[in-house]
């Protein structure tokens, strides 16, 4: 089996979001699953060459590695790329981006043939790479080299279409027709994302619950109606996560490494990250931890309906993210008016690592979620996920049921402050009973969410696709 897996972000050479941890996680495990498989994303300014070890390998193109083997391939155009962030800078999305991801879906195309490697399957992801299946469906049609070359498009957040004017489209070449409802057209607009969903062999997505989401109205995001049609071709599939880097038994940035076996070790990281914060020292007190994009989708509204109230309870809270105005303002407020809090307006994967070590809770009361990682990061340090279960929250997070001590969070249903206020409060009930807690942790700790299962399921795929004639 043969893939070809292309992304705009792959870790550990660029990220904004969860992509790039499944684009930098799920190829290796694939690898080990004996899938030949080769990976492209643009070249960015941000990514040193000797950092991590590229070589050139002609004009535009240049090679690394990922998880010691599998093969990366960096495609560069100054014009496009070489800028200091992916997408946008300060909060204004770059003018361009339709002709740098044009170029980057084209270019695609046309290395395959260059390096030789003709795939089974081409693998894109969001509305960066959903130009390749509109390509290799239309202008590519008769091309003998993508003869039974089939392509699967992953949706990671349906929330980012690639939303274009209309004046875009006569630059790719389709036929007119295209620019319609039951094509490419938009309310009037170009939408990519809506180009890989119709012209794709398969849709996947990154979690069952929002696999079935998506074709509502509620979720759809205009697109409920185009994946409806598809729904026989439609997977969710968990997003795993590395243990390498997200096991507390081995991460180098925790003040003292734990797992099942000395769970109390746990509380050195709690000591650890109020020493950091400049929070009072207390093995005792609740900590409760959010590291989050500041976005509506996350809940940061009805977080913020109640987020006084929780900062008056015996608590303390820390907060790592970045996004939207409205909330680093809120935030700084609550920062100058709380002593109890720790406001952290930046990106820090250290104290990330140490929030998730350090605290007790972690919120992530999303209005909706693809699949989410923290949650699952957040279970294996044994810090307490309280979720609002929707997407793959749903799929990953059990309520607890203090009759049968089963589950491995706090759930709540209504998208609504009083709901999370209400769940908090339940959890800090149980957090008050050092056995049930202790319990609690243990087996939050139990779950396996790596990619073994995952890789499986996408290699079950695959081979679906490849017998189709
Ligand atoms: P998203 O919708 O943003 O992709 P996910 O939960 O799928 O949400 O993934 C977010 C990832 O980014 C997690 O690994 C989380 O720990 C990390 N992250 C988010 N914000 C920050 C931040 N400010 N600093 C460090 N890591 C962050």
């Amino acid at each position: 089996m043969k893939v070809l897996f292309c992304s705009s972000e792959v870790v550990p050479f660029a990220k904004t979001g969860g992509l790039a941890d499944v684009a930098g996680t799920l190829p290796p495990a694939l690898e080990q699953l004996d899938v030949e498989l080769k990976v492209i994303m643009p070249k960015y300014s941000s990514i040193e060459d000797k950092k991590f070890s590229l070589k050139k390998i002609n004009d535009d193109l240049y090679t690394g590695k990922i998880g010691g083997k599998v093969e990366v391939y960096f495609l560069e155009k100054k014009r496009y790329f070489d800028r200091p962030y992916l997408y946008q800078v300060n909060g204004a999305d770059y003018p361009d981006n339709f002709e740098r991801f044009n170029y980057f879906c084209l270019q695609t195309l046309r290395l395959m043939k260059i390096i030789g490697f003709k795939p089974d399957i081409i693998h894109c992801n969001d509305w960066q790479t959903a130009l390749i299946p509109v390509y290799l469906k239309t202008l590519y049609k008769n091309d003998p080299f993508f003869k039974n070359v089939k392509a699967v498009f992953t949706v990671h957040n349906l929330g980012y279409q690639g939303l274009f004017s209309k004046i875009n489209f006569d630059s790719l070449g389709l036929d007119a027709g295209l620019f319609s409802v039951d094509g490419l057209e938009f309310y009037g607009k170009v939408n990519l994302l809506k180009g890989g969903l119709l012209f794709s062999d398969a849709i996947t997505t990154v979690s069952p619950t929002y696999a079935g989401e998506i074709q509502t109205r509620e979720f759809g995001c205009g697109l409920e109606g185009v994946l409806l049609k598809r729904k026989s071709d439609i997977a969710g599939i968990l997003n795993g996560i590395d243990y390498s880097e997200w096991d507390p038994r081995t991460n180098k940035s925790l003040a003292k490494n734990y797992g099942p076996e000395n769970i109390t070790d746990k509380y050195e990281n709690k000591v650890d990250l109020q020493k950091l914060t400049g929070l009072p020292i207390d093995k005792k007190v609740p900590l409760l931890g959010i590291i989050t994009r500041l976005a509506d989708q996350k809940g940061l509204d009805i977080l913020a309906k109640v987020i006084e109230d929780i900062a008056r309870m015996p608590i303390q809270f820390v907060l790592l993210g970045t996004g939207e105005p409205k909330y680093h303002a809120l935030f700084e407020q609550i920062k100058n008016k709380f002593k109890n809090t720790s406001i952290n307006l930046n990106f820090n994967s250290v104290l990330a690592y140490k929030i998730y070590a350090g605290a007790d809770i972690f919120l992530m009361p999303s209005y909706y979620e693809p699949c989410g990682l923290g949650q699952l990061i957040s279970l294996s340090f044994a810090t307490i996920p309280l979720v609002r279960k929707t997407g793959g929250l749903a799929d990953t997070v059990i309520d607890y049921d203090p009759f049968s001590c089963k589950g491995n969070g706090f759930v709540f249903s209504q998208y609504e402050a009083g709901a999370l206020l209400e769940t908090l409060k339940r959890a800090l009930c149980v957090y008050n009973n050092d056995k049930a807690w202790k319990k609690l942790m243990l087996q939050a700790m139990k779950g396996d969410f790596s990619w073994n299962k995952s890789a499986k399921e996408y290699l079950k795929l695959y081979k679906k696709l490849k017998a189709k004639k």
